[in-house]
Parts: C-alpha cells; sequence; structure tokens
C-alpha cells in the first residue's frame, strides 16, 4: 500500500496552467482509484506520466488505464483497432505494480460513454471507493460536452493534469463559467511537461520520424513488429 500523500512536501505554486487554481484537497476516507480513459492510439509517456503523478499525489492504491472502444468526439478517427490499442497498454504499463488495464470500454457494444465506465468502476470498487478520473488539460475545454456530465461528476472526482499547449487564458475563461459545485469536483495537479500525443506519434511513423524515448521501448517494438502506423494517414 502506498503511504497518503503528504501535503507539507508540497508547495501549492501552480504556474503551468497559467492561472491560480483552486488548491489541492487530499481527502484520506475510503480507498482511492484513478481511471485513465484515453483512445493510446498509441499510448506515450505523456500518458504514463500523468498517471503516476496522479497516483503519487493521490495516494491511489490503482490506476487503471481505460482504453477507449469508439470515443464518441473521434468517431470514424481513430487508426487503430480496439484491441491493438489495448495491447500496446499493457506493454506501456506492465512494469508498474500500481497499473492495471481495463477491456471494459473496448468489450461494451456502441460508444464509450465516460458515466458508464464511472458506474461500473462504483459497481466494482463499492459505495466508499473515492474515484478519480485522470484527465490532460486539453479534456476540460470540452468537458461540459460530455455525454451527462452532471451524474458523472457526481460519480468520480477529476484529476486535471497540465500539458503543454493547453491553458492560460483560454481555460480559465472556461473554468470561470463552470458552478462552484462543478468546479469543486476538479483537483488541478501540475505534472512535468511532456509535449507529446499520439497524433504527433502517428505522424511521426508515418513519415520515418523517430519516436524512440517517446514511448516505452517495449511500445515502439511491437508497433514495428505489427507494423502500425505505417501511412500518415
Ligand atoms: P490524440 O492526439 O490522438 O488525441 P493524445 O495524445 O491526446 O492523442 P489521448 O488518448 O487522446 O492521447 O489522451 C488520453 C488522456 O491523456 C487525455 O485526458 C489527455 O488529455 C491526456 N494526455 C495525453 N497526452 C498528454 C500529455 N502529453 N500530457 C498530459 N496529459 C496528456
Ligand atoms: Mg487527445
Amino acid at each position: 500500500m502506498p503511504l497518503p500523500p503528504d501535503l507539507r512536501d508540497y508547495e501549492w505554486v501552480n504556474t503551468t496552467f497559467g492561472f491560480e487554481v483552486p488548491k489541492l484537497k487530499v481527502e484520506t476516507a475510503g480507498q482511492a482509484i484513478g481511471i485513465m480513459g484515453g483512445t493510446f492510439d498509441p499510448v506515450h509517456y505523456g500518458h504514463l506520466v500523468a498517471a503516476e503523478a496522479a497516483r503519487h499525489r493521490f495516494g491511489l492504491v490503482t490506476v487503471v488505464f481505460v482504453p477507449a472502444g469508439c470515443p464518441p468526439h473521434k468517431r470514424g478517427l481513430v487508426r487503430t483497432n480496439p484491441r491493438e490499442r489495448y495491447r500496446l497498454t499493457e506493454l506501456a504499463t506492465c512494469s508498474n505494480p500500481w497499473f492495471r488495464v481495463s477491456p471494459l470500454e473496448i468489450d461494451r457494444p456502441g460508444c464509450s460513454y465516460t458515466i458508464d465506465t464511472a458506474r461500473a468502476f462504483r459497481a466494482l470498487y463499492g459505495p466508499d471507493a473515492r474515484l478519480y478520473f485522470i484527465t490532460g488539460a486539453d479534456a476540460l475545454l470540452e468537458i461540459m460536452t460530455w455525454y451527462r456530465v452532471e451524474e458523472l461528476l457526481n460519480e468520480c472526482q477529476f484529476i486535471a493534469v497540465t500539458r503543454p499547449g493547453y491553458g492560460g487564458d483560454q481555460l480559465r475563461a472556461i473554468i470561470d463559467e463552470w458552478p462552484a459545485a462543478f468546479v469543486s469536483r476538479f483537483h488541478f495537479l501540475a505534472i512535468p511537461g511532456l509535449a507529446i500525443s499520439s497524433t504527433e506519434i502517428r505522424r511521426r511513423l508515418g513519415t520515418g520520424r523517430p519516436i524512440k524515448y517517446l514511448v516505452p521501448e517495449t511500445v515502439e517494438n511491437y508497433i514495428r513488429e505489427v507494423g502500425l502506423y505505417q501511412t500518415n494517414a
């Protein structure tokens, strides 16, 4: 079991979001579970650093990566089939004893809605578990459009991590519009900035540029073995 996070070792100076954010709160009652949702097309170090930072800060007993089956906001845009993305995520996470991968969304027919995933986690871990959904700052820009977002926020809290290129005035303006009760379900966490995206990795692979040190070696080896992302589509 990891030790509960110690707030004394943390100085809350968060300039990376580009504005002041609500103070980090860490509750300790109930088991804390992290859910790292994403398309993971492919998974990269940005995802892994986000999940690990959240785990450490919030004393999460586990972080479960949940590759999306058919993300509603990326309909028709996902390059790789769910089984391959799942496999890549397994390869990326297996060296971290706190990380798990769940086939929940890829096994579910139809589109993947986070509210369904959160409810499935609630059923699995029980009413006392604290569920934390981990996202990058870019996801905050559109979160109000998520399906049944209010119900989702009743079910789980969010850990929003910094991501290079997202933050500042645009994000601030959006958060300023949110009701206070909504904001109180978010925890903002500054993490080491990695300007890596799956889109960029796909582009690099499609144009013969290196991806070494952007993804774990196991992920790169599998991509090359199976021949994923070979064309710049
Ligand atoms: P794509 O370019 O295909 O959208 P992506 O790199 O954004 O891929 P996703 O699978 O869309 O990866 O992201 C899953 C989650 O991880 C999202 O909440 C996203 O904000 C977060 N995330 C992705 N990359 C980073 C990063 N470099 N730093 C912080 N968070 C990230
Ligand atoms: Mg993305």
